[in-house]
C-alpha cells in the first residue's frame, strides 16, 4: 500500500499533464471543425511513364493556431477515439468538391481526372455518408471520385454491411485499396466491391529488393481484376525505374510532386497535362 501511494505521487503530474494535454487537444479538435482550420493537400497521382497527371489524392492538414501545420498522424488517432473522423472526412469532401469545380472552370475542359479521398477505417457508415454527400453535391464535376479504404473496412463491410455495398454501386462511387498489402484481403472482397484502384504501400517501395517480386504479383493480379494498381511513396530514380520494370505504370510520390497546397494545384496541372 505504501509503494503504491509513494508510486502514484510521482506518477501523478505526469500523467496529470498527459490527460490535460489531451484534453486540450481534445477542445481545439473540436474548436478546428467548428472554425474550418482543416486545410487539404493534394499530392498528384501520375503516369509512372512520363509523369503526366491521372488524378490528386486529397490528404488533410490542420493549421492549428499556435501548434502550426499538423498532419494527420498528429490527430487522426485522437479524431478516431472521438469518432470526430466521419465530420472530418465528410469536410474534406466537401472542400475537394469545391475546388475540383474551381479547377475545373479555370482550366478551361479538365479532362476526367481521379480525386481520391481518404475514409477512415472507423465505420463503414462514413463511406455511406461520404456516398451521399457526392449524389447529393451541388456541382457535379467531370471528375471521378474514388474513395480509399483500408483492407480492414473491405473485410468488413463484405461481413456485415450490403446496404452500404448496395449505396455506393447506385452512387457509381468506386473504392481504393489504401496501403495494400500489410493487411489481410482476401481477393473475394476485392471481388465483391465495386474497387477500381489497388495502392502497394509505401513501406513495400521503400524496401523495393525485398519485395519486388510480391509487386510484380501484385501487379499481376491487379491487372488480371482490371484494377489500376499505383505503387505509393516513389521517392527516387532508381525506384521509378525498377517500378516500371515489374510493370508497375501508376505511381505517387515525392519524386513527381509532394502534396501541394490548394493554391498550387491549378499551376501544376496546367505543366503536367491536367487539361485536353
Ligand atoms: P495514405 O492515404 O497512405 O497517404 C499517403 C501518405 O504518404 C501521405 O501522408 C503522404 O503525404 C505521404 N507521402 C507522399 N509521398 C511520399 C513519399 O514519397 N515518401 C513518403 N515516405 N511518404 C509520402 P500524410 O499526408 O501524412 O497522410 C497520412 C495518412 O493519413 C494517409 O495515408 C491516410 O491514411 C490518412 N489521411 C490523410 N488524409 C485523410 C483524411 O482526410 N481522412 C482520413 N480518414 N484519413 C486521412
Ligand atoms: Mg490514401
Ligand atoms: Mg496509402
Ligand atoms: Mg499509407
Amino acid at each position: 500500500k505504501r509503494t503504491g501511494r509513494a508510486s502514484a505521487t510521482v506518477f501523478e503530474p505526469a500523467m496529470r499533464s498527459e490527460f490535460q494535454g489531451r484534453l486540450e487537444l481534445e477542445a481545439e479538435l473540436r474548436r478546428a471543425l467548428e472554425h474550418g482550420e482543416l486545410a487539404v493537400e493534394y499530392q498528384p497521382i501520375v503516369s509512372l511513364k512520363d509523369g503526366q497527371a491521372l488524378g490528386l489524392e486529397a490528404l488533410v492538414r490542420w493549421n492549428h493556431p499556435q501548434r502550426g501545420l499538423l498532419l494527420p498522424q498528429d490527430f487522426l488517432e485522437l479524431a478516431e477515439e472521438l469518432e470526430l473522423t466521419g465530420q472530418i472526412d465528410r469536410q474534406v469532401l466537401a472542400e475537394a468538391q469545391r475546388r475540383m469545380h474551381v479547377w475545373q472552370t479555370n482550366a478551361g475542359a479538365p479532362r476526367r481526372l481521379w480525386m481520391n479521398i481518404n475514409v477512415s477505417a472507423g465505420s463503414l457508415k462514413h463511406v455511406q455518408q461520404v456516398t451521399e454527400q457526392l449524389l447529393h453535391q451541388a456541382v457535379p464535376t467531370p471528375w471521378q471520385v474514388l474513395i480509399e479504404v483500408t483492407e480492414r473496412v473491405l473485410i468488413r463491410g463484405a461481413e456485415s454491411d450490403p446496404q452500404t455495398l448496395q449505396t455506393l454501386r447506385e452512387a457509381g462511387v468506386e473504392l481504393v485499396v489504401d496501403d495494400f498489402g500489410v493487411g489481410y484481403s482476401s481477393l473475394s472482397s476485392l471481388h465483391r466491391f465495386p474497387v477500381r484502384m489497388l495502392k502497394i504501400d509505401q513501406s513495400f517501395v521503400a524496401a523495393l529488393d525485398e519485395n519486388t517480386e510480391l509487386i510484380r504479383a501484385i501487379r499481376a493480379m491487379g491487372q488480371a481484376l482490371g484494377l489500376v494498381v499505383v505503387a505509393e511513396g516513389v521517392e527516387t530514380e532508381d525506384q521509378r525505374r525498377r517500378l516500371g520494370e515489374v510493370g508497375i505504370e501508376v505511381a505517387q510520390g515525392r519524386l513527381f510532386s509532394p502534396p501541394l497546397p490548394a493554391d498550387r494545384v491549378e499551376q501544376y496541372l496546367r505543366q503536367h497535362g491536367g487539361s485536353d
